[in-house]
């Protein structure tokens, strides 16, 4: 037989052994499509002049791009004018003006971590199929361990800090009551978890998604700054045995999502001891000033807990979604409370050691390298890259701060503690009059109105705003 004809298979008239996809064109395509990124995303990032975005409401979007898949598919050139459209109309979160609840900014390192990790297309569940990012993520976990302050831990990358949270959750209930990893709910009492009135949403989805229920999550007190009242949290904790219920879990938060308040977790971890609960931290947020020896202390304590969720995808920028659930344990409590010991993926007679197919400590079975976008950030920037981000965030909220107090028409909340500035804006109609029922009615309906303009922030139940963009300059600001 001479090379290269191949006798063609047959299968249910499907030619196997023939050309599938065209590789020239594809691969062309790519090359194609990543020049564009490069010059419409990447390059045009720091270009104050463009848009962030080319808004339109969902019926007109909907005509300008063609969503419509048909029966054959589309020509290169058409599809190369898709990818363009994509980005035309998409917001650009890498822009200076980009302001968002949550995060902001291009951090290139991160960026280009991305594009490895996309282009190789891995999944972290064993070390076989992905034995560099099992490593990457190894040592991501201990240095952020070791930023909590523990001697050893272990941790997992989620989808974010709300599964981290979520996660935890479940792992100290499990903690509390092994047999519901089998027995399920129908033999447990009613349990109780403890959180800030200012904590984030995510623990009410957790408590619902896990059959806690939301009634069982106790909203402790906070005080004027936002910050939970250990004695409150105490008091609370009595109520519930009282009620006989069952107190198993206390959620504090480290830099809240709105004020950016961090509990005293001191007081809050004494609490905890005495009452033999769980402490998990949601540093979701504020985990980030861990790198910074300045500003470290306002988490001070939170080696006493048993848990810490932290998102390098906020301030420190790695590429969403990025977030760390952190463990004190040392009795592998998470491949306790999580795995399923799959024979089909995690056999236990390879020829490696198979500690490091760590996925079984995960909810998920495929998982991204979401702690490779960081690793390569930290490795960029180094630790005190990474400190210097942070404490220009906190330069830049205290310059915000310093303008707002300058200028007519501001009205600051409150002194920050964390990057978050909440302020009012008032408009000159309501400038003159008197600060009662009506001027709050009247400002609250003109703020919901600034929000449709796009270009602040964030609002509370008391229609009060946070800013989020560390990476933005002064010029911007002013
Ligand atoms: C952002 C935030 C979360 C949720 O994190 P996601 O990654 O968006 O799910 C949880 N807790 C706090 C305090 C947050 O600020």
């Amino acid at each position: 037989m001479t090379p290269g004809k191949k006798i063609p298979i047959f299968v249910d008239g499907v030619v196997l052994n023939g050309p599938q996809t065209d590789v020239k064109a594809g691969e062309k395509f790519v090359e194609e499509a990543c020049r564009l990124i490069m010059e419409e995303v990447v390059l045009k990032a720091t270009d104050v002049n463009e848009k962030v975005c080319e808004w339109q409401p969902p019926e007109q979007l909907r005509q300008l791009l063609d969503l419509e898949m048909r029966d054959t598919g589309e020509s290169q050139d058409k599809l190369l004018k898709l990818c363009q459209d994509v980005i035309h109309f998409s917001v650009k979160t890498n822009h200076p003006r980009f302001f968002n609840q949550l995060y902001a900014g291009l951090d290139y390192y991160s960026l280009a971590a991305r594009i490895i990790t996309e282009a190789l297309n891995p999944s972290i569940y064993t070390y076989e199929v992905s034995p560099v990012f099992l490593l990457v993520e190894e040592a991501v976990l201990k240095k952020m361990i070791e930023c909590v302050g523990w001697k050893e831990g272990d941790g997992i990358f989620n989808p974010g800090g709300s599964v981290s949270n979520m996660c935890a959750m479940n792992l100290a209930r499990y903690r509390h009551c092994p047999d519901i990893k089998e027995k399920g709910l129908s033999g447990l009492p009613r349990l109780i978890l403890f959180t800030s009135a200012e904590c984030h949403y995510s623990m009410k989805k957790a408590a619902s998604f896990l059959g806690i229920g939301t009634q069982n999550v106790y909203f402790v007190e906070t005080d004027g700054r936002g910050k939970m009242i250990p004695e409150d949290l105490e008091k609370q904790i009595w109520q519930a045995r009282q009620e006989g219920a069952v107190p198993f879990l206390v959620c504090a938060t480290s830099g809240t999502t709105v004020l950016g308040a961090f509990d005293p977790l001191d007081e809050i971890a004494e609490v905890c001891e005495r009452h033999g609960l769980w402490l998990h931290v949601d540093a979701s947020w504020g985990g980030s000033a861990l790198v910074s020896r300045k500003h470290r202390r306002l988490l001070h304590g939170i080696h006493r807990a048993d848990s810490v969720a932290w998102n390098p995808h906020k301030m420190l920028m790695a590429g969403i979604q990025c977030s760390a659930l952190l463990v004190k344990d040392k009795s592998d409590l998470l491949k306790k409370c999580y795995s399923a010991k799959a024979t089909y993926l995690f056999q236990q007679d390879k020829f490696y050691d198979v500690s490091y197919d760590t996925g079984d400590k995960s909810i998920q079975c495929s998982r991204r390298p979401d702690a490779f976008k960081f690793w390569m950030t930290w490795k960029a920037l180094g630790t005190s890259g990474l400190e210097e981000r942070v404490n220009r965030a906190f330069a830049l909220s205290r310059y915000l701060v310093d303008e707002i107090k300058k200028r007519e028409g501001f009205k600051l909340l409150m002194e920050p503690e964390y990057t978050n500035v909440c302020f009012w804006y008032i408009p000159p109609s309501l400038r003159e009059m008197e600060e009662g029922p009506e001027f709050w009615r009247k400002l609250s309906l003109r703020t919901v109105q600034f929000i449709c303009r796009g270009f602040l922030l964030e609002r509370n139940a008391d229609s009060h705003f946070a800013l989020r963009n560390w990476k933005t300059f002064p010029s911007v600001l002013a």
